[in-house]
């Protein structure tokens, strides 16, 4: 049996392209061109299972894991740039394919974590939270009372953490603990009982994160971007300190 190619509408391909960022998956380059006063498409929607099979093709992908059961679902579909299209296609790697399938599938899991965050509010007060770390000086070498945070970071931390992002989270809690805490207490003064709600509600969005049974380290880059997000900063850093403070103050890895 041969499957037909199906079309796609306006709003599939706006939703394809903008899971790539308009930009060739596997080249980077954009995925349109200028001539004259007209911008032109430069890509095709690829098929990253493929259509229509051949034999060998059926042997070389046998093994490898499938993002739909139709082939034509647009979890399946990708944009790619022509030459890259024609080359992913032929011949046909499953290491190539596993490739594009990851690419795809983190790009869902992104989607899905977005759509599950944008459910969960957070008080616009976190701004003020956040802004406070962009003058603060780090702590570091400062209070002896402060050499038993990390420790207790330690603690929590466990083995799917990855190294960099332990340290990361390590040394935000000891540069900026802190601030972070000065910054609720002054809260708390103007409007009595904001850090606590703050509290409830990010351990309340970690809770639907540990159900998921993610990583630590996906749990942390998703509590970073769901802050970042809610309190529309533009630093990253003073974010994942902020993040990370919760990790020692709000149960979070608990
Ligand atoms: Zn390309």
């Amino acid at each position: 049996m041969t499957n037909n190619r199906r079309a796609y509408n306006d709003a599939e391909t706006a939703g394809l392209l903008s899971q790539v960022n308009s930009r060739c998956p596997l080249c980077d380059c954009f995925l349109f061109y200028r001539k004259g006063q007209r911008q032109h498409k430069a890509y095709e929607l690829a098929h990253i299972y493929p259509l229509n099979p051949r034999p060998e093709e059926i042997i070389e992908l046998a093994k490898s894991p499938r993002l739909c059961v139709d082939v034509n679902d647009p979890d399946n579909i990708i944009p790619l740039c022509v030459s890259c299209h024609e080359r992913f296609d032929k011949p046909r790697t499953a290491g190539e394919y596993l490739n594009l399938y990851q690419l795809k599938f983190d790009t869902l899991q992104q989607e899905r974590q977005r759509s599950l965050a944008s459910q969960y509010p957070l008080e616009q007060q976190i701004a003020a939270v956040i802004a406070h770390l962009h003058d603060a000086e780090v702590d570091q070498g400062s209070s002896s009372a402060l050499s038993f945070t990390p420790k207790s970071v330690n603690d929590k931390l466990d083995a799917t953490m990855p190294p960099p992002t332990k340290q990361k989270v390590r040394n935000a809690v000891e540069d900026y603990f802190l601030h972070v805490q000065a910054a609720f207490l002054e809260l708390e003064r103007s409007d009595p009982g904001c850090s606590e709600q703050i509290c409830i509600q990010v351990r309340s969005f970690y809770v639907m994160q540990k159900r998921q049974r993610l990583p630590q380290a996906e749990v942390f880059s998703n509590l970073v971007a769901w802050i970042r997000v809610r309190s529309k900063a533009s630093t990253l850093e003073s974010v994942e300190a902020v993040a990370s403070f919760f990790i020692q103050n709000c149960e979070v890895f608990e």
